[in-house]
């Protein structure tokens, strides 16, 4: 009885992480940043990885969910 709930347990624990994990990932992807180079604000994930500019073309390697400066 004991082990069953234990189980349980971890596994919506483990469901929890992956969900939230999930969410934080897409909003990443989704928040509006601006280029380093004319200010645009449109400067998306080009590829995973590479993030552009659609203004100016302007490329910048990051992570593949995010950019780093
Ligand atoms: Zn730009």
């Amino acid at each position: 009885m004991a082990k069953k709930k234990s189980l349980k347990g971890l596994g919506a624990r483990y469901g929890i992480k992956i969900r939230k994990q999930y969410t934080k990932v897409h909003l990443t992807l989704k928040e509006k940043r601006i280029c380093p180079e004319c200010g645009s604000k449109q400067f998306t994930r080009d590829a995973v990885g590479i993030w552009s500019c659609k203004k100016c073309n302007f490329k910048i390697a990051g992570t593949a969910y995010d950019i780093k400066l």
